[in-house]
Order: structure tokens, then sequence, then C-alpha cells
């Protein structure tokens, strides 16, 4: 079955949020110092996850990426694992993580069927580790890709959000510790989504700016054609490495998006930018048959006509997505809540 919205794109790709929890405070996208939490009654279950992502299957979607807030803070989670790996339909099953937990847990996530991981690193730095996630666990961070490396994982991605005057600098540097994990770095442009509250576009880079920058180390850059919806362009270094920019900001691809995001209280956001969601709890536990939550969920992806990034790149003098106050009052507004 395949499910199309009003401009043909493909219900696909769902990123679940597990929790709305984080034990770091990146400064791009939890600068508070205090947040509102979701209600933990209100956090879905494994088995109604399960039962939400088995409508998804049954509508056309094959792949599925765990996130959070931090989604190894979420007890028990290879358990989720377990049920979603046994889903033949389920052809790609990743998790984003910060990494900081990962040391100790990258075995069982294997164990339990996980098929890829994709950790955040923005800096090589300790200090400026320190300084831009407000916690101390950058030597955590580092053991944690190394695990999951002896822990049998392959196709191990490293995202990084680049932002001009903080780590900028380092674009090389990680590239070249990507080679070493082994895993591929792809460079996310600093985005003024829900959360980014201190965003400002003189400290976004551009990806052309990112290619600049690499060609002057590197010598030439080839950019990879691929037929994908995955949100990176791919690009090839003179010794064959790969690496990948996500051009959100500058250079958005709503086009093409398959994606959407289910947090972990049940609400399903069609787009990252998106100011409602769509209640799939409540009926859920209301007792509707599979039936009705399909019918719910293709509606609303039939009727969907966001391009969220593509509205915000037509702003001039582009500030912050959101005030503090308006995240305050629905958290669901915010980047860790919906997963990123
Ligand atoms: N805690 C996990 C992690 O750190 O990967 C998963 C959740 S985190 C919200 C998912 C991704 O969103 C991370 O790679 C993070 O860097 C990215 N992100 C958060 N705020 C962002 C922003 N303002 N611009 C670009 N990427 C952002």
């Amino acid at each position: 079955m395949i499910t199309r919205d009003s401009f043909g794109r493909v219900l696909r790709n769902l990123r679940i949020s597990v929790t709305d929890r984080c034990n770091l405070r990146c400064a791009y996208c939890m600068p508070e110092e205090e947040y509102v939490w979701l209600p933990r009654d209100e956090i879905l279950h494994f088995e109604e996850i399960e039962r939400l992502v088995d409508t998804f299957i049954r509508l056309g979607v094959d792949k599925v990426r765990l996130t959070g807030g931090e989604p190894l803070l979420r007890r028990d989670l290879p358990r989720l694992i377990r049920l979603l790996a046994a889903k033949p339909a389920l052809r790609d099953l990743a998790m984003t993580s910060n990494g900081v937990l990962l040391a100790e847990q990258a075995a069982g996530l294997r164990e339990a069927g996980l098929h890829r991981v994709t950790v955040s690193l923005d800096t090589l730095r300790p200090e400026r580790f320190a300084q831009l996630a407000r916690r101390d666990t950058h030597a955590q961070v580092l053991e944690g890709l190394a695990a999951v490396t002896r822990a049998g994982f392959a196709d191990t991605k490293i995202d990084t959000v680049v932002m001009r005057g903080t780590n900028d600098d380092e674009l090389a540097d990680l590239i070249e510790y990507g080679k070493r994990v082994p895993a591929e770095v792809r460079f996310i442009e600093y985005m003024d989504v829900g959360g980014a509250t201190r965003w400002s576009m003189d400290k976004v880079v551009s990806r052309q700016e990112m290619l600049e920058r690499l060609a002057r180390r590197y010598g030439r850059i080839e950019p990879i054609v691929e037929a994908s919806t995955a949100p990176a362009d791919r690009y090839r270094l003179p010794d064959g490495t790969v690496f990948g920019i996500i051009a959100s900001t500058t250079a958005p691809f709503c086009a093409d998006c398959d994606r959407s995001r289910l947090t972990a209280d049940g609400l399903w956001y069609l787009c990252l930018y998106a100011q409602q969601g769509i209640d799939l709890r409540g009926p859920l536990r209301g007792g509707a048959s599979d039936g009705e939550l399909e019918a719910l969920v293709t509606g609303r992806w039939d009727g969907r006509r966001d391009r969220g990034a593509e509205e915000r790149l037509a702003h001039r003098d582009r500030t912050p997505l959101l005030q503090v106050a308006t995240l305050k009052r629905d958290p669901h507004l915010e980047m860790h809540t919906r997963g990123g």
C-alpha cells in the first residue's frame, strides 16, 4: 500500500520519540533553564507504540527511527526494539542518540535487533562540549561511538549541527574522526525550529560555505548522485571518504519529504515546523479499531500540504520560530519533544 499526500509525497518514514527527557542541554535545542515535561501517564506504552507502528506499516511505512529527547533514557528500550525488529515490513529500524549512554547499551540494542545508530556529536573538544551541551559527558559519547562499532553495527552516522563561531572550525576534524570510528559524518545546518530560541541567521553556516571550506582543505569534492528521499546530500572526497550535508535551512527539501513524527505521548506531526499535531493516543486508548486508526492517518496524510522549511525560507529577516512563552504553553512545539 502506498499513501500519498496532495503533493504526491509518500508516507514512508516514521520518527518516533520515545521520551521527551534529555540528559544534555544543547544550546541549539534546549537552551532554557527549565522545561515543561509531558505528563507520565500520557506517555505511550510499548504495546501502544507497536499498535501504531502496525497501522503505519499497513499504510506503507517501512522506515522507523527511534529518537527523543534522549531515547536511551527510556527504560527497557530494547524491549520496544525487539517488538519492532520482529516486523519484516520494517526494512530500516534506526535510532538517533546523543551517545552518552551508548557504551553501556550498544550491545543490548544490537542484540535486540536495532539495525543502525546515528550519534549526534557536535565537537571533538571536551571543553567545547561542556559549554555547548552544558554537561560534562564528552568522553562518554566517544566511548559510546566506539561501543557501537564493537557491538557490530554498520552504517553508523554522526550528525553535527554546525554553528558559526561555535564549532564551524571542526568540519575536517570531524570527518577525520568519522573515518576512524568508522562513521559517515553529516553536517546539519542550524535550524530555526521550536526550541532554538537563540537561533539567528548569522550563526547558520550554509551548505555552500561548508563545501567551499572543505574543498580548500581536501581539494575537489564530488557530489554523489542518488535517487533518495534521505535529507542529506552526500559528497565524496578525493580519498573516497563520503560525508553528507543536511541543508534544511538554506535549501530545504520539502518536495521529497516522506517523514512524519510521533511524540512520546502519541501526537502525530506531519512537519517539523507544524504548530498542530494529530492526536492518535486518544483514539488508541478510546478503543479505535485498526480500520479507524488507518482512516485517521490516511485522511490526514491525504490532505497534507505542509512545506514548513520552504515557507520559513521565504521569510525575510528570519528570527527564531517561537518564543519561550509559547514553547512553555505547548511543549509539543519543542524540537526535543518531536524528536528532530
Ligand atoms: N537526543 C538525541 C540526539 O541528540 O541525537 C535525539 C533527539 S535530538 C532532538 C535529534 C537531532 O536534532 C540531533 O541530531 C540534534 O542535533 C538535532 N537538532 C536539535 N536542534 C536542532 C537545531 N536547532 N538545528 C538543527 N538540528 C537540531
